[in-house]
């Protein structure tokens, strides 16, 4: 049985113990200790690492109850060892999760919402509140309280005691087990059962900030960084800001109504530019049925076939609705930039567009499809277009 010396003192850093057991797991080492200040995986906090005698520590885990296993990259011979923790990341868990202790009793005491479950993570943390809807000044508020409980610097302390006894103590959420149980109690605002390890004061915590909310089943998760978690979070966001003021050469504060402005500047040219592309294409349309428009099969059909060199997809099938518009009208048209191609035909006219696209397709690897009068595809070879094109009219005149 491993003594737990995070138990009682959670800012031991270092510390001296006996090796118990030692045994290879593949590539790695599982070390068992007497005692140990290292805190394994579990409760929602994750592992410490750190160094073991001469060994990299790289996971700690619980095996029962009643052991703490440490992963190794060696073996270490049984007897006394010195240890010691990866203690910024150590303090950085306990920020979070006495974090997560004063946020959850805060969502309790201004809202009545309870904590379902709560995850700290390597990059943020969540708990997941039962309430049927999450406002921002909801958010706001909770922060707010959360913080004002963090300057205060209020002692936090492990208490020890049977789930009866924590249960008239009073705690915020109830557990059903046997035998001696922790709790952690923030003086005069929270107290909650936990295994994990805390700060000593509220103020180490430094600060919480709640980053966003999303609705996932039929709870809220809340989204929160505390310490220099939050302080690397501000700067991050603050970064960003000015980077985009800079770009839109503003203040700060200006910023969401400067970007608005740009969307609706963007929002009104792609209109006009859009009307001035339809102008374009219907005055192509007149253009090529004026100067470039072939014989077809009848004396009723004019074809018109162009290879363009940068025209998109939109642009070729606006131009050729805009040619087949006119009564007799057959195009054929493509465009080198991404091999696109377009047939299509007035109404009134007897060919199967769809069938000749097809086919005219197949042969260069392409594809694509349509309806009787309006189709398209691509190929991937756009030096073959020329080729296909000038077939494809052979069969439409045949
Ligand atoms: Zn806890």
């Amino acid at each position: 049985m491993t003594e737990r010396l995070y138990y009682h003192d959670s800012f031991l850093r270092e510390f001296d113990a006996r090796v118990v057991s030692a045994e290879p797991g593949g590539e790695r080492w599982e070390i068992v200790l007497d005692r140990t200040a290292f805190y394994p995986t579990s409760g929602g906090q994750p592992n410490d690492l750190g160094v073991l005698g001469g060994a990299a520590v790289l996971d700690v885990l619980e095996r029962n109850e009643h052991s703490v296993v440490h992963v190794t990259d060696r073996a270490l011979a049984r007897g006394p060892i010195h240890g010691v923790l990866d203690w910024p990341r150590r303090f950085d868990h306990m920020q979070q999760h006495t974090g997560q202790h004063l946020l959850s009793a805060a969502f309790v005491e201004v809202f009545h919402f309870p904590t379902v479950s709560f995850h700290l993570g390597r990059e943020v943390s969540t708990i997941d509140l039962a309430a049927a809807k999450l406002e921002t000044r909801q958010l706001e508020a909770a922060e707010r309280r959360t913080n004002e409980i963090i300057f205060e610097d209020r002692a936090v302390r492990v208490t020890f005691g049977t789930a009866q006894q924590l249960a008239e103590a009073g705690v915020r959420k109830q557990v059903e087990r046997e035998g001696i149980l922790r709790a952690i109690e923030i003086e005069g605002f929270d107290r909650q059962p936990c295994g994990g390890t805390h700060v000593a004061r509220t103020g180490q915590v430094g600060l919480v900030l709640l980053r966003k909310c999303e609705k996932v089943k039929e709870n809220w998760r809340v989204e929160f960084v505390c310490g220099e978690r939050a302080r690397r979070a501000a700067r991050g966001d603050l970064t960003t800001l000015a980077e985009a003021a800079r770009l839109l050469s503003c203040g700060q504060g200006e910023v969401p109504a400067m970007v608005a402005r740009a969307l609706e500047e963007r929002q009104s040219s792609y209109r006009a530019r859009q009307r001035l592309v339809e102008q374009l294409a219907e005055f192509q349309a007149l253009t090529l049925l004026a100067t470039e428009a072939r014989a077809g099969k009848s004396e009723a059909a004019r074809v018109v076939l162009r290879v363009f060199e940068d025209a998109d997809a939109d642009y070729l099938r606006m131009l050729a609705g805009k040619l087949v518009a006119e009564p007799g009208v057959q195009a054929l048209l493509a465009a080198r930039a991404g091999g696109h191609v377009v047939f299509a035909q007035s109404a009134e006219l007897g060919a199967n567009m769809n069938a000749l696209l097809r086919e005219s397709l197949q042969a260069a690897g392409g594809k694509g499809g349509g309806t009787r009068d309006f189709a398209q595809g691509s190929v991937p070879d756009a030096g073959a277009l020329e080729g296909i094109l000038q077939r494809a009219l052979e069969r439409l005149r045949a």
